[in-house]
């Protein structure tokens, strides 16, 4: 089995069973620094220095020209030979409250959430771990690559792993999930990962922004705010930005929680103005950035962040958030879906 060394024996670890380095690294506990997990962010980016590896996507956006010119690699791309020594920046918020593990999981309903987003339900033998806002990999019967979907509930001695998947057109994955999967038929669900997870420990008001189908890990923060009793009474606004007004969605689940409409609220925007126009829609138009500076005002500056969705949602969020309005970057928890 290839033992992995890193920064020259900072933390050492087996790579089994064909994982990857940075899913076996941190399966070993070690706080190897990551986003994304599928080779878009970069931000596993390392230097193998001794030792080789099979790069597992050769074009993935997440390395530059440059980066490969240096020999760089993305530690979520790369799974080794043999004995590999590798150097790079370890991170200690990247070490895993829950380390990651794979299991067999059933299809066990499917349910239509708005025209383009479907909740799947995954039943495992074994509770489901995780912390809310966190994602898992599922490996889906006919898909050569695995897939990153966030859960939407709260962890569960039942073993329940909800997800709520958006349809991508010609989409590889979405397409089996939607158009093949029958209830009854098995994934690998490998998990949990993310470092965008609730922190019940700070003291300040919450604020969940969620942009498409970044709605699940939003979904779960907030219910985990409302089941954690550190955070009972905390003021939460969540934020969900759609196209149009048939894409806005979240309200229902936000409304079934303690305090909605008084400490709990919900907020929409619709981003294409023909569309809302079209529908009357009778809220904010515009991008849902803009909503949560208006909405918010001053509570902006005491306030805990938690970002789900697409890469520009998440970026002018990060400006208005950190650029704009100077808020520390440890108060803002994000995952971009690539
Ligand atoms: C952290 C995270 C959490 C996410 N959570 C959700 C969620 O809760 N709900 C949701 O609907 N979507 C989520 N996504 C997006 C999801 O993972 C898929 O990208 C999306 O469903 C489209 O998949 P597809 O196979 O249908 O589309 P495709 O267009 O077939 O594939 C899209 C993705 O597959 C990957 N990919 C493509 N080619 C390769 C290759 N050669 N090697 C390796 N990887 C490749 C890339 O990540 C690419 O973005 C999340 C993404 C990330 C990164």
């Amino acid at each position: 089995m290839p033992v992995i060394t890193v920064n020259d024996g900072e933390a050492v670890f087996e790579c089994r069973d064909g994982d990857n380095l940075l899913r076996a690294g941190l399966r070993a506990g070690v706080g190897l620094p990551y986003e994304c997990g599928v080779g878009a962010c970069g931000c596993c980016r390392g230097e193998v220095v001794e030792g080789q590896v099979d790069d597992l996507w050769p074009e993935a956006p997440g390395l530059s020209a440059r980066d490969r010119r240096k020999g760089r690699v993305l530690t979520c791309q790369s799974r080794p030979q043999d004995d590999v020594r590798l150097h790079l920046q370890l991170d200690a918020h990247a070490v895993p409250v829950i380390r990651p593990l794979r299991r067999t999981v059933r299809l066990a309903a499917v349910r239509d959430v708005t025209h383009d987003i479907r909740e799947f339900v995954f039943q495992a033998d074994a509770p489901a771990d995780f912390l809310p806002g966190q994602y898992a990999f599922l490996a889906l019967p006919g898909v050569p690559r695995e897939r990153a979907y966030s859960m939407a509930n709260l962890p569960n001695e039942a073993g329940e792993w909800h997800f709520r998947i958006r349809r991508v057109a010609g989409g590889e994955a979405t397409g089996t999930l939607f158009d093949h999967l029958a209830p009854g038929a098995t994934a690998q669900l490998d998990g949990p990962y993310g470092l965008a997870h609730l922190r019940p420990d700070s003291p300040r008001d919450i604020v969940c922004i969620a942009g498409g189908s970044g709605l699940a890990p939003m979904l779960s923060v907030a219910r985990g705010a409302a089941a954690h009793p550190a955070l009972a009474g905390r003021r939460l606004d969540f934020f969900y930005g759609g196209r149009t007004p048939a894409d806005v969605c979240g309200e229902a689940e936000l409304a079934s929680l303690p305090g909605y409409g008084a400490q709990v609220r919900y907020h929409a925007a619709v981003s294409d103005p023909a569309a809302a126009e079209a529908a009357r829609w009778p809220g904010a138009v515009g991008p849902v950035h803009e909503l949560v500076e208006r909405t918010l005002g001053e509570r902006l500056d005491a306030a805990e962040f938690y970002l789900a969705g697409p890469p520009p949602m998440v970026e002018a969020l990060q400006q208005l958030l950190q650029v704009t309005h100077r808020i520390a970057p440890e108060r803002i928890h994000f995952d971009r879906f690539f």
